[in-house]
């Protein structure tokens, strides 16, 4: 981490683009200390060098004196241990601002960076999640409490157990909580695999178990049903199979009747048979999109990091046939304490609010990246250009507190479920704090 990244408090963070905002920078920690009758200038390069001043041209220099003198600096005088000033932060993107001294050798005291956003996204909140996991409900080893607090405690704001064939643990893991305590939120989910078909996917959020439809008496109405979307959808290309892909629309349909959002899971998880599903109903899906959201990244050990290239490399074929396509990652975790998969990939979801709907309609919406961090390496992001873009900035510089204040609530969860008599009272004193560790980067009051 960079000195300014922990050793100063630099606020707003996030501005909103064309406008004038005040910016103050405020050393903490003892890193720097503040000149009181020393003159300080600040001169700010935006990243992409979009700027509301008259057409300039920044050298590709490392020399600092000529690249202020190009974009111009302001001198100030540090106010009560503080530095303010006020500017124009033109367009989307990122800006460092240099400060520095301006007597003797003009000690630089540091470089930060600041983010502006269009008004649609200024708006909104950067928000972490894990849309795909299991518990040992079906074939993961943790209980589905444990496996929420332990979202928690690596930073999540939102999850859902999604086990295979099982909606029942996505509730356990709701009911262990007393949902007001906690800043979690906990959702309700499933893996569906529906009969004679081969595509797995994500039920994220619905009010109904959509694997509940295949049995006992319910079998046969899924049948009749899907045997009617077959006979609607006429002929498909050859080597689709229709009744899988009318299967597929029937999941999908139902999760949207649960209000859920139908994620088109990993199809390019090699099994001994090949990829499953294979080609052909996925070209097929790809076409026609039946689905809410794709699993652009998902939940793949190290030594199967071609099915995440290939379904990255697929989005952008996709997208290149001008087709937009909603991208989740997931890490589709079997354990919390494994070492593998959890939290190597999760969601960043641009959304008003970590409500079920704001979620899924910001994701529909095309307001979300997925991320892949795995330890020691640094972290990558997937999607659209403008949500990478800002997806890098919000996990190197928005979430350092955010985290942390996560991890204390996830710990506390995790003592709460083990019968630990203050927690509760603890949880109560913890809510709210990390969201508005990230609501102050934006400038926005507490609540
Ligand atoms: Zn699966
Ligand atoms: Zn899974």
């Amino acid at each position: 981490m960079r000195p300014e990244q922990l050793y100063f408090r630099v606020l707003p963070r996030v501005v909103p683009a064309d406008e004038v905002t005040e910016v103050v920078i405020e050393p903490i920690y003892g890193y720097y200390q503040i000149k009181e009758d020393e003159m300080y200038e600040v001169g700010i390069v935006p990243m992409e060098h979009r700027s509301s001043q008259p057409e300039y041209y920044i050298p590709s220099t490392f020399d600092l004196d000529t690249i202020l003198k190009v974009v111009g600096v302001q001198t100030i005088k540090p106010i009560k241990g503080k530095f303010r000033f006020s500017y124009l932060f033109a367009d989307e993107q990122e800006h460092i601002i240099y400060l520095r001294e301006t007597s003797g050798d003009k000690k630089l005291v540091g470089a930060f960076t600041v983010y502006s956003l269009k008004a649609d996204l200024f708006s909104r909140t950067p928000l972490k999640g894990d849309m795909h996991m299991h518990s040992h409900r079906s074939d993961g080893r943790d209980h589905p409490a444990f496996v929420a607090a332990s979202c928690r405690k690596i930073g999540l704001d939102f999850m859902a157990l999604t086990d295979h064939g099982q909606y029942q643990p996505s509730i356990e893991a709701q009911e262990a909580f007393n949902l007001d305590d906690i800043d979690l939120k906990i959702y309700r989910g499933e893996e569906i695999h529906a009969p004679d078909n081969p595509v797995h996917i994500v039920n994220f959020g619905g009010s109904f178990s959509v694997n509940d439809l295949f049995r006992g008496d319910n079998f046969q109405q899924y049948q009749k049903e899907v045997v009617e979307i077959q006979a609607k959808q006429g002929k498909l290309p050859h080597g689709v199979n229709p009744y899988q892909y009318a299967s597929c629309v029937w999941v999908f349909n139902k999760i949207r009747q649960a209000g859920g959002m139908g994620i088109f899971c990993h199809p390019y998880w090699l099994i001994p048979s090949g990829f499953s599903p294979a080609g052909r109903l996925t070209d097929y899906l790809f076409e026609t999109q039946p689905y809410d959201a794709y699993e652009i990244i998902g939940g793949y050990y190290k030594d199967q990091v071609d099915s995440n290239t290939l379904q990255v490399a697929r989005y952008h074929e996709e997208r290149a046939k001008g087709r937009t396509i909603p991208v989740v990652g997931v890490s589709d975790a079997h354990g919390c304490e494994t070492g593998n998969l959890f939290g190597w990939y999760y969601t960043i979801v641009f959304s008003p609010s970590a409500e079920l709907e704001d979620i899924i309609t910001s994701i529909k919406d095309g307001y979300s990246v997925a991320v892949e961090a795995m330890a020691g390496e640094s972290p990558r992001a997937y999607g659209t250009f403008r949500m990478v873009k800002f997806g890098l900035f919000a996990i190197r510089e928005l979430f350092y507190q955010h985290d942390l204040l996560c991890k204390e609530e996830g710990l506390l969860m995790l003592d709460y479920l083990a019968g630990g008599k203050d927690a509760t009272h603890k949880l109560a004193k913890q809510k709210g704090r990390a969201l508005n560790a990230v609501q102050t980067l934006f400038g926005r009051k507490a609540e």
